[in-house]
């Protein structure tokens, strides 16, 4: 379980981040979206943020549908990956989007996780964006699978 009394001060931090992303740049662009393969690791607070916006959304029978899609892409000479669950293979776009993990998030605005087509032009600040890792890293992550299993143990 996540350590809640880091809650404040990583809040703080996330806040921080936040408030300097332009998220804008993004809207509509999805030239990133192979990094929306299966495997994301999240907090548990995220998990259940994410399966609290799918229970209550309004579009939570569009979102069950995109669960049930195929979710392998074939790259070619044999090599395939399969996507996150929530990404929705008709569109390319994420059925959880308001939801999401921190670290779909910071994809592109961050200096180690540069946009792949340099369409970020201003990332945020680096010693901002590692204070938010560290507290973050203090917080146990897991995969979607991962949490999953851990919720029916
Ligand atoms: S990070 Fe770059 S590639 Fe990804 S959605 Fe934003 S602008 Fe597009
Ligand atoms: S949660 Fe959304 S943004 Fe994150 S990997 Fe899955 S589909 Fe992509």
């Amino acid at each position: 379980m996540p350590v809640q009394p880091l809650e404040g001060e990583h809040a703080a931090r996330l806040r921080c981040v936040n408030e300097q992303m332009d998220l804008s740049v993004c809207n509509g662009c999805g030239e990133c979206r192979l990094r929306c393969a299966t495997g994301v690791q999240m907090s548990r607070l995220e998990y259940d943020a994410i399966q609290r916006f799918e229970s209550e959304s309004l579009d939570r029978d569009s979102i069950a549908k995109v669960r049930r899609q195929d979710k392998s892409v074939d790259l070619g000479d044999g090599v395939s990956v399969t996507m996150c669950r929530y990404y929705d293979m008709p569109s390319g776009r994420c059925a959880v989007y308001p939801a999401r993990p921190l670290v779909c998030r910071l994809l592109g605005h961050v200096e180690w996780m540069p946009c792949p087509i340099d369409k970020v032009e201003k990332v945020v600040s680096t010693p901002d964006a590692l204070a938010l890792m560290e507290s973050y890293s203090r917080y146990s992550r897991k995969t979607f699978e991962e949490w999953d299993a851990a919720a029916d143990a």
